[in-house]
């Protein structure tokens, strides 16, 4: 059992089957026999980018992700998608929530909101939340930014002119992205962010957000080891390089279209 805000602010006992449902409203319909409607990826971003939502749970929650497990295969295995999945994304969300569990007053806020605001938090769980939160926010985007395998993958439309425009070609984008996830050193995040000088390529150590440096996330790809040891072992570039394969440009446009 846990509790939830009602409508008019009065916590109720909720049961996990119910919190279940809940959740899985704004993402069951993503799936449908492996196709992912519109509206359901939308749902996930939604989410996954902490929109404002007043119906927001008084717990985080781990949202499904909108393909099978074994979706980008070969690209990313089965049992690293799950593992990534189920043990660490879900471990970042208990963490998050253990170290909110105290904090009543931050219950309305997304995870956005307080990554945007991390000096604002109380000193005693401002480095859980940083990294917990960061891990939650940064899963939840990574996951829809990924569909199956197809050759020669690129973005279209404004995105692509506007990669072209700020990078010479996609092919030197790629390179600019790839050296910064080549270049961080240890744990953590390579990312296409559209921040106050527009689109950069950017990292991020361990789970900091792109977010709390006041950069919008377009695109990124989890460097850490459990994101590809398993089937790239120490070789971070060939999964670097494989990973362009499963990158969902549709999505990425998506975001970009969003921008303010
Ligand atoms: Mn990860």
């Amino acid at each position: 059992m846990t509790s939830v805000n009602s409508g008019n602010g009065v916590r109720r006992r909720v049961s996990v089957n119910e919190r279940r449902r809940f959740m899985q409203g704004a993402f069951a319909a993503a799936v449908t026999g492996g196709v992912i409607a519109t509206t359901g990826l939308r749902s996930v971003h939604a989410a996954a980018c902490g929109e404002p939502s007043s119906s927001r749970p008084a717990e985080f929650t781990l949202p499904e992700l909108p393909y099978a497990y074994d979706a980008l295969v070969p690209v990313i295995d089965e049992m690293t998608m799950t593992i990534h999945h189920t043990k660490h994304h879900q471990a970042y969300i208990n963490n998050l929530n253990t170290a909110l569990k105290d904090h009543p007053d931050l219950a309305g806020k997304t995870v956005n909101d307080l990554l945007k605001g991390l000096a604002d938090l109380p000193e005693a769980i401002r480095t859980a939340v940083r990294n917990n939160g960061g891990g939650h926010a940064n899963h939840s985007l990574f996951w829809t930014w990924m569909r199956a395998p197809q050759e020669n993958n690129a973005p279209a439309g404004e995105l692509a002119e506007a990669i072209d425009s700020k990078f010479g070609s996609f092919e030197k984008f790629q390179e600019a992205f790839a050296k910064k996830a080549m270049g961080q050193f240890g744990s953590g995040w390579a990312w296409l962010v559209a921040g106050k000088s527009g689109l950069d390529v950017v990292s991020t150590a361990n789970q900091d957000s792109p977010v709390s440096e006041g950069n919008q996330p377009l695109l990124g790809i989890d460097v850490w080891e459990h994101a590809y040891y398993l089937h790239y072992q120490n070789k971070r570039a060939d999964y670097v390089a494989a990973w362009w394969k499963v990158v969902n440009w549709d999505e990425v446009a998506r975001g970009f279209r969003q921008l303010p």
